[in-house]
């Protein structure tokens, strides 16, 4: 008979809306229950005026964190204590800690990224050329300039939102951040060594969605990456695959901006893989 029961799980979860769209549920407690962690993550459907209320009731009711998604990542930061250098920088953030009844905003969105995209190559003085200037991609320009990155050209449809995010890069970083304005077809520099698709061309429904492109400006090699987790085998992977370019879907991003979070709330380090395998049986196998 045992003398101690404990029936008080760590609590975890995620604030957006819509949200029940949102598969990191199944990627997070997949790995809880690998590793036999108790702990819980709760999508939560969180309308922007009930924000507010939703993040003291996390504190109140004992959240180790929380993630924030669609539209709640910039409108959350007046709600915390204490933000993380690289989401100060960026302006949003999508993984709230709580430590000692204090919020910390980390975000972790171009972490996430960044560790994909350090499987197959160093961002060091390597040029970028980023599709979009929303808040995936101004995540993921923050670390990649971060990271050493010698230039990224900004490519998007809306250039105020482009010119916001160049001026970004280029006040607060080392990186040269330069604007293209997408009005015609894209033709890829030769110096450019790393391609990202971090618009949400090609996301579920729009799987037949294809950038402005000049598929012959994808040389074998150069690096390809998609932000698109929902098909992962969006067509710019399939296009570049043919090309013989080096590919790397959204799922790994997603996968480890998610690994960067339990680290941050559990201070443990859970496996990737089998969180990857969570969402290949939910996007490949249904
Ligand atoms: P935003 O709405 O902030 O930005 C969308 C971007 O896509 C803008 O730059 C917009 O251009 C561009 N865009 C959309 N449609 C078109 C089009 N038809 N032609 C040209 N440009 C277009 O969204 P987010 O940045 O938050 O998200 C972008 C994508 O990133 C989503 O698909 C999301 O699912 C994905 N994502 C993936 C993550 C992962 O872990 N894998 C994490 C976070 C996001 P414009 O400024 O001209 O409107």
């Amino acid at each position: 008979m045992p003398t101690e029961l404990n029936f008080l799980s760590l609590l975890t979860g995620c604030f957006a809306s819509p949200v029940a769209e949102n598969p990191s549920v199944a990627m997070v407690e997949a790995a809880y229950r690998h590793h036999g962690i108790d702990a819980r993550y709760i999508n939560c459907e969180v309308s922007p005026a009930d924000l507010r209320e939703a993040v003291r009731g996390a504190r109140a009711m004992g959240f180790t964190g929380f993630n924030l998604s669609i539209p709640h990542k910039v409108a959350v930061v007046e709600f915390l204590d204490q933000l993380a250098p690289s989401a100060k920088i960026i302006g949003a953030v999508n993984c709230v800690v709580i430590r000692n009844g204090r919020l910390i905003g980390e975000n972790t969105d171009g972490q996430g990224f960044l560790v994909s995209l350090r499987t197959v190559v160093d961002p060091a003085e390597k040029d970028v050329v980023l599709f979009g200037a929303g808040g995936a991609a101004r995540a993921i320009a923050v670390e990649l300039a971060l990271a050493g990155a010698a230039s990224i050209h900004v490519v998007n449809r809306d250039p105020k939102r482009g010119r916001a995010l160049v001026q970004l890069i280029n006040d607060k970083t080392d990186a040269r951040a330069e604007l293209v304005a997408w009005d015609r077809t894209y033709h890829v520099p030769l110096s450019t060594a790393v391609v990202v698709n971090a618009t949400s061309i090609g996301l579920y429904p729009d799987v037949n969605g294809r950038l402005d492109l000049d598929l012959d400006s994808l040389r074998p090699g150069l690096i390809v990456a998609d932000v698109i987790p929902n098909p992962p085998r969006t067509n710019l992977i399939q296009d570049a695959e043919e090309r013989g370019c080096i590919t790397l879907d959204g799922l790994g991003m997603l996968v480890n901006q998610g690994v960067i979070g339990i680290r941050h709330w559990l201070g443990r380090s859970v496996d990737p893989i089998v969180m990857r395998q969570r969402l290949e049986e939910l996007f490949y196998e249904t």
